[in-house]
């Protein structure tokens, strides 16, 4: 009798508790949605009602945490209201804030956390491949990593599971149940649906433009040819499918005018645009690292320096040639629109400027930067940051550590016995090893830590606003985790460990020193036995003076 009670108590709160995910969901669909176009008050209204419901819904039921950031959210939101409609750049990084997190509590409502790599997502991907042993073959890879996933056999089946159930992404092989069949199912598929679904089409052999025309116009986001890579295709369904994802744009202003520079800021941030201003252009070199902005709109006419010299100026840094620099002035003759161009310029617009002209440039032009940048910063096989990018963003961390007072960790991990893996299983198992550290990493640690892979097996993490101790903890805790992974494989399955160095940075010490302790405390590790992690120690004598 008890136990029935429980039981029912149990699937009520359940039920409530999926009410409240509902709601968040949908206050996140309505973030989405405002991830493309300029906000109206519409769209604020909308938003502010579907927060409100879900506060309702999460007091309720007693969802502590969705009370906490609906709240956060409501907040924001009056905040806009009170300052006449108008968004700032702290405004719109709190909301994105409140939403991602929003984000994760819908996903993390999973059980079984402890045994994948990402949070279950609540649907299946669904398989759609010629080749259903291929299908079958990588459902079972994916499922390894956390996904649920159908291998279909033909268009009927995929017809039949579409009926009883939507994906929460599809696999389509171009050629499905006849040769470019599967194009013309998808499109079929799409047409019908008012969301639409996120979809990834696959060819074996390699194919000609028409039929990535037809894909894309399909509603294709992704298209591979070859072969199917589980945890590439894993990661890539997690980003499809992970609504609130998006870091907001940000632009750095820099206009001598200060209500001109404002002006433009106004229009930027009404569209969810995180800015900084700069009037004075000398100090842009210093915002540009401190700011990190995805694109620079630039004044062409300044006392101190002019925005072509500027730009001269910010291209002569490596690592700012990419940043896409937009002048915006009253100049309207061609010629001189032209030569500014040519130093260093990717766009012209004249004022006065349409907000929304203004805004789809600059969303465009950042995208574009964005994805470029990511395919320059990051090594392909992981997507994890390169060697090069690695080491600059570990000075940005050091500097903005230094400034702050806060303390800075630095850890390298080195696979163990790596080259016996290759040895027995073969290189693509070793690709599959090192894919999945990664992978596993990006699960495990913040967002505000960087990961890199520093070479071959090996891995080096950046973890601001970390003490040594605490850093130790963290790795010790995801080296045990890793350590449990089993591969399945022949003769026998695989499992692999690795070790890790860190050290901390000290006060006037550089970031090569840095990087040389944390080696060091891994060779120690190496040593010591492997599978360890190892806290570089100052020698004690010096401790002690
Ligand atoms: P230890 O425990 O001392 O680190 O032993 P180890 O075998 O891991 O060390 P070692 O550095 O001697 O070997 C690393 C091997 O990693 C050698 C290289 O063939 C392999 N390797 C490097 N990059 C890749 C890669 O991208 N994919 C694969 N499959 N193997 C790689
Ligand atoms: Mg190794
Ligand atoms: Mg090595």
């Amino acid at each position: 009798m008890g136990e029935h009670e429980d039981f029912n108590h149990d699937r009520l709160k359940h039920h409530f508790a999926q009410r409240v995910i509902h709601q968040a969901r949908h206050v996140l669909e309505v973030w989405q949605r405002l991830q493309h176009r300029e906000w109206s008050g519409a769209d604020m209204a909308e938003m502010s009602e579907a927060t409100v419901r879900l506060l309702r819904y999460a007091e309720r039921f007693q969802q502590t945490e969705h009370i906490g950031l609906a709240r956060s959210i409501e907040r924001c939101l009056n905040a806009v209201l009170a300052n006449k409609g108008r968004l700032s750049s702290e405004l719109i990084s709190e909301l994105n804030l409140a939403m991602q997190r929003l984000s994760r509590t819908g996903l993390r409502h999973g059980d079984q956390l402890d045994q994948v790599f990402l949070p279950p997502l609540r649907k299946p991907v669904y398989l759609a491949l010629e080749d259903h042993e291929r299908a079958l073959r990588l459902a079972r890879q994916m499922e390894s990593f956390g996904l649920s996933c159908r291998a279909l056999v033909d268009a009927a089946a995929f017809q039949a599971a579409m009926a009883e159930r939507h994906p929460a992404a599809i696999v389509m092989d171009v050629d499905f149940s006849g040769p470019r069949h599967g194009l013309a199912l998808a499109e079929n598929l799409q047409q019908k649906l008012e969301q639409k679904l996120p979809l990834l089409f696959f060819s074996e052999a390699d194919t000609d433009t028409p039929t990535r025309l037809a894909a894309v116009r399909a509603g294709a986001q992704e298209f591979y040819t070859g072969t199917l890579d589980a945890s590439t295709l894993t990661e890539r369904i997690e980003i499809l499918t992970r609504v609130a994802q998006y870091e907001p744009y940000r632009v750095l202003v820099i206009d001598d005018s200060r209500a001109q520079a404002t002006h433009t800021e106004r229009m930027l941030n009404n569209a969810g645009i995180v800015t900084q201003v700069i009037t004075e252009p000398l100090q842009a070199l210093d915002a540009l690292a401190e700011f990190q902005p995805d694109l620079i709109i630039l004044d062409m006419y300044m006392p101190e320096c002019s925005g072509p010299e500027l730009a001269k100026v910010i291209r002569q840094h490596e690592r700012y040639v990419s940043v896409p620099i937009i002048y915006l002035s009253a100049e309207d003759d061609l010629d001189k629109q032209l030569d500014a161009m040519g130093e260093g310029g990717d766009d012209f617009l004249t004022k006065p400027i349409k907000p929304r002209h203004l805004i789809a440039t600059v969303r465009t032009r950042a995208s574009r930067a964005r994805n470029l940048k990511a395919r320059m910063v990051r090594d392909s096989l992981t997507g994890l940051y390169n060697h090069t990018y690695t080491l600059q963003l570990l000075e940005d961390a050091a500097s903005r550590a230094r400034r702050d007072g806060r303390p800075l960790t630095f850890a390298m991990l080195d696979i163990d016995h790596f080259k016996k893996v290759n040895d027995t299983y073969g290189h693509p198992m070793g690709d599959r090893v090192i894919k999945s550290l990664a992978l596993f990493l990006k699960q495990r640690l913040r967002k505000t830590d960087h990961i890199g892979r520093y070479g071959g097996e090996e891995f080096a993490v950046i973890l601001p606003d970390t003490d040594l101790d605490t850093a130790a903890k963290v790795l010790d805790e995801i080296r045990r985790r890793f350590s449990e992974i089993i591969y399945p494989a022949e003769p026998e399955d695989l499992r692999c460990t690795f070790s890790c160095g860190i050290a901390e940075l000290a006060e006037g010490m550089d970031c090569n020193t840095l990087s040389k302790q944390a080696d060091e405390a891994l060779y120690v590790a190496k040593r010591g036995g492997r599978n360890r992690v190892e806290i570089h120690r100052v020698a004690l004598h010096r401790d002690e003076a």
